[in-house]
């Protein structure tokens, strides 16, 4: 599951790839874009940046023409050296310029708007937990606002309060913020939906840093196990390394995500 750490780790580097020059080929060899004629339309443009926000990727190029790709579950961007023919397995986009390829897989949402046309999925996201000066307090007041019945972790995976954060990241938050998932967000105070906002912040900022991997625990020196890297996901049935109580998990929300909680440390 991509999560907003793998999106701004592909804006660095797919900027990196092929900013700056023409598009010399594109190729999409995924039936259900034939429609858009991508090839067509931006052979010969330049990309000037492309900007991360939550699982929303946007490539903005020269002519005006935003390329929108959105991950979902399974779909990746990969950049390659030069001249590089990426493998066709799963392929749906190539972009390739003299200096960088790379090349989108399995989609599953690609559509290049033409200029001025509005990016309406966008429009409704939540402040993104990267951008720029985001307010961790600011993202406090839009989860408190949202209906007060909704279990807390729940709402912090709703895109309209905050875009970036995904499962794992659900699960970890609320474990260092000490709240349990399952209390309704209308019970939340404003010191607590802000230090959500804080620690997702900072989780998500780490994940970049760690080139888009998630590890928001590390084991104290000299007692490492391969693969742990996590305070709580994944960890069912095992002791909370806080205070040993074993790991609880449990589907939760209308998607039924599975969230993981203890049940002595998280109120
Ligand atoms: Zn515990």
């Amino acid at each position: 599951m991509p999560e907003g750490q793998v999106s701004h780790r592909n804006a660095i580097v797919l900027t990196r790839a092929i900013a700056g020059s023409p598009l010399t080929r594109v190729h999409a060899p995924e039936p259900r874009l034939v429609p858009q004629r991508i090839d067509a339309r931006l052979t010969g443009d330049v990309l000037e940046r492309m900007e991360a926000q939550g699982k929303h990727h946007l490539f903005r190029f020269r002519s005006g023409r935003v390329l929108h790709s959105h991950l979902r579950m399974g779909g990746v961007w990969r950049a390659y050296p030069a001249a590089t023919e990426p493998p066709e397995r799963g392929l749906w986009l190539v972009l390739a310029t003299d200096h960088g390829v790379v090349a989108q897989y399995r989609g599953p949402v690609i559509r290049l708007l033409e200029p001025g046309a509005p990016l309406p999925a966008i429009d409704a996201l939540g402040p993104d937990l990267l951008g720029d000066g985001v307010d961790p307090a600011a993202i406090g007041r839009l989860l408190m606002s949202i209906e007060p019945t909704r279990e807390v972790g729940d709402a912090v995976m709703d895109q309209r309060v905050m875009s970036g954060i995904g499962n794992v990241y659900k699960s970890e938050t609320l474990f260092l913020a000490g709240i349990d998932p399952w209390r309704p967000v209308g019970g939340l105070d404003g010191d607590e939906a802000g230090s959500i906002g804080r620690i997702a912040a900072e989780l998500l900022a780490t994940g970049v840093r760690d080139r888009g991997r998630i590890r928001t625990w590390r084991p104290p020196l000299g007692a490492a196990r391969p693969g742990e890297r996590t305070w709580v996901y994944g960890r069912r049935g095992r002791p909370c390394r806080r205070c040993g109580t074993p790991v609880r998990s449990r589907g939760q929300g209308t998607s039924n995500r599975t969230t993981y909680w203890c049940p002595a440390c998280q109120h």
